[in-house]
């Protein structure tokens, strides 16, 4: 069931954590750090902050980029917590940017499909748009034929959030902050999200999501950045080699709403236990691949909840050698193959963004859990904390 290479990642993921933890310890204690600079510490990464243009009504977006000590770098805005570029290297060591996107702000106001965003309040899909909540029916808007797809008509994605720089010890990041107002796009409570961006030195992109709420509600937060490790508009990523590390997915009707089943993915195109070819499978003879056109699921990750990353996923372009690892506390993840993208949209440089041009690999909770209630639960309550990490992990 679990790989070498996962084996290998997991014991990497607790030196990322530690790694992280060390740093925080380090800023306690300033003596400590002073004398552990002067001998050891490599040159810090940064952040820096320029204007990105402005909202219809005009609010400043801001981008923020957090540039490691090597010189890889991921810049990221205050609308939506968008992750507009990420510039990591290929195995000669040339920097390419892997995320699609836009060079300039006004395109991301047309809107492309969820490019690079945070995703709330609840991402994936809520079935009927509706769901029950201590006896209270909560009716949400209807954006995706009768379902609500990413949070409603005006999710996280497109929203200014307030971004102060938070890096922590040399480790660049900046932290964002959203009040989302009770019966905002049909959710109760007041939910208070924060979201952390760090930018590590081994090159990890490490997402920490919290919220609070003053009222029961649901909450499912994820980033949507659409990846290509060949580089951003270069084709199709049908020869890029996914693992998963699930034994089983969940199933969807034609309007990709769960079923409520956990199938084994034995025997069928959705097995990624072993490293195989997105496009190895991707045109099967399948009912599942064609209700999503491709890949658009939600697999069962082995580790389910946990409170530190644990390795969910690799996936490794064989032209670039470029490998992205998926290290999450969520039981979760959606791998989408950019299915919709049909060559309309024009990304940065003018490239186009070709059908099948990118996948997405969001960690979650499983779509429509609020309604499922089998599932692992979805439900915040006031005094709680809601709190999950992410790590993209570049090599
Ligand atoms: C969904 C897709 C959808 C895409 C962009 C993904 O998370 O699963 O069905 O097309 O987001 O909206």
């Amino acid at each position: 069931m679990i790989e070498k290479d996962m084996k290998i990642s997991r014991r990497q993921a607790i030196t990322a954590v530690a790694g992280l933890g060390l740093v925080s310890c380090a800023k306690n204690d300033e003596s400590e750090t002073k004398k552990s600079l002067v001998s050891t510490a490599p040159k810090a990464g940064k952040v820096d902050k320029q204007s990105f243009g402005k909202t219809k009504d005009g609010q400043a977006v801001d981008l923020y980029t957090l540039t490691n000590s090597n010189g890889a770098s991921v810049a990221i805005m205050n609308y939506g917590g968008v992750v507009v570029s990420l510039k990591v290297p290929d195995r000669s060591g040339a920097l390419g940017d892997v995320v699609l996107g836009f060079d300039t702000f006004d395109p991301y106001l047309t809107p492309p499909p969820y490019f690079g965003a945070l995703i709330g309040r609840y991402g994936n899909r809520i079935g009927h748009a509706r769901f029950k909540l201590d006896g209270v029916e909560y009716k949400l808007p209807k954006n995706n034929g009768d379902n609500c797809l990413h949070g409603g008509l005006r999710g996280f994605d497109k929203v200014i959030w307030v971004a102060k720089e938070a890096t922590n010890g040399g480790v660049p990041a900046i932290e964002l902050n959203y009040l989302s107002k009770d019966g905002e796009e049909g959710f109760p409570g007041n939910l208070n999200a924060t979201v952390t961006y760090s930018w590590t030195d081994a090159k990890e992109l490490k997402i920490d999501y919290a919220a609070t709420t003053d009222k029961d509600t649901v909450v499912n937060l994820t980033n949507h950045s659409y990846f290509n490790l060949a580089g951003e508009g270069s084709g199709d990523i049908l020869a890029h080699e996914v693992m998963i590390d699930a034994d089983r997915f969940t199933p969807v009707d034609k309007g990709l709403i769960p079923t409520g089943e956990l199938k084994p993915v034995d025997g069928t195109p959705f097995d990624f236990r072993k490293p195989t070819a997105i496009g190895a499978r991707i045109n099967a003879d399948d009912q599942q691949i064609k209700f999503g056109g491709g890949y658009d699921h939600n697999w069962v990750l082995n580790h389910a909840a946990t409170t530190t990353p644990l390795p969910a996923a690799r996936v490794t372009d064989p032209k670039t050698g470029r490998v992205m690892e998926v290290l999450t506390t969520q039981p979760g993840l959606q791998f989408y193959t950019g299915n919709f993208l049909d060559g309309k949209i024009q990304g940065k440089g003018g490239k186009t963004y070709v059908h099948r041009g990118a996948f997405c690999m969001e960690t979650q909770h499983f779509p429509d859990s609020p309604n499922k209630p089998s599932f692992p639960t979805t439900v915040l309550k006031p005094g709680q904390k809601y709190q999950t990490s992410t790590i993209y992990r570049f090599s």
